[in-house]
């Protein structure tokens, strides 16, 4: 099985027995450094039983840090008006705050159930063109990560999204909490070098923190920008200074045909 990204060499460097009581192979590209789960066949049962992992205590905060993240990104790089799509969006909480917070945000999600953003999925026969997606939490889902990314861009002009960069040197599975042994649902991590793959063969451009936020996009944005309009404390700033009016009002009264009060 050739690497998932670049076609490079894989290499099996390590098996670990999953909480779900099957056992994980571990593959790690010598080209891109990309390391996937060969065949995780039990994906899409894991889930059929809960789509977001039980586990995940850190689901809230996440959706606030990133609220603020996507604002600040969006109102210093892109177009305000959107539309927007949040790909992956699990229970639409960062749709609603993205919404309430005044962009435009749709959901979409294969496996999840909209309860926060009833009534706003998005389109993505290719009508309509987003100005940017977020994937939140999403790409370390992905078994075919080229197809996956493709379909994002394919219907949205940039992607904002958040997966953990693959230490280095690569760790095993037991010294390292973001290969979730424990639900068994990650089964890709990024080195740079393969997230720079990506985009190279999408014919983006490509920007992290270095840590956990990436950026594939239409026109090229300096490092430097893309780690201020990142940092916790810049972001939360710069959202007051981007503020927009608030959908939830409007969104109120679609769904039950009065004002919010
Ligand atoms: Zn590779
Ligand atoms: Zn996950």
């Amino acid at each position: 099985m050739r690497c998932a990204i670049c076609s490079g060499r894989n290499e099996e460097f390590a098996r670990a027995r999953l909480g779900i009581g099957v056992e994980a192979v571990y593959l790690q590209c010598s080209g891109c450094g990309f390391v996937q789960v060969r065949n995780p066949e039990w994906l899409a049962s894991t889930y059929a039983d809960n789509a977001i992992a039980a586990t995940d205590a850190g689901l809230v905060s996440r959706a606030l840090y990133i609220r603020d993240v996507a604002s600040a990104v969006i109102g210093g790089l892109f177009n305000g008006n959107g539309p927007f799509l949040d790909y992956g969006a699990g229970n639409g909480l960062l749709v609603r705050l993205m919404r309430d917070a005044g962009w435009d945000f749709y959901w979409f999600d294969r496996y999840s159930r909209n309860l926060f953003s009833a009534g706003l999925e998005a389109d993505l026969s290719g009508e309509t063109t987003y100005e940017l997606a977020t994937a939140v939490e999403v790409a370390e889902h992905f078994v075919d990560p080229l197809a996956e990314f493709r379909q994002i861009l394919s219907v949205a002009r940039n992607l904002l999204f958040t997966t953990q960069l693959l230490p280095q040197p690569t760790p095993r599975p037991g010294d390292w909490w973001y290969y979730g042994l424990d639900h068994g649902q990650h089964v890709a991590f990024y080195s740079t070098e393969s997230l720079r793959a990506i985009a190279r063969s999408m014919g983006c451009h490509f920007v992290s923190n270095g840590r956990d936020i990436h950026l594939l996009s239409r026109r090229k944005v300096p490092a430097w920008l893309f780690a201020i309009l990142c940092h916790p404390a810049t972001a939360r700033l710069l959202k007051l200074t981007f503020r927009r009016k608030s959908l939830l009002d409007e969104d109120y009264r679609r769904l039950t045909g009065n004002g919010a009060g």
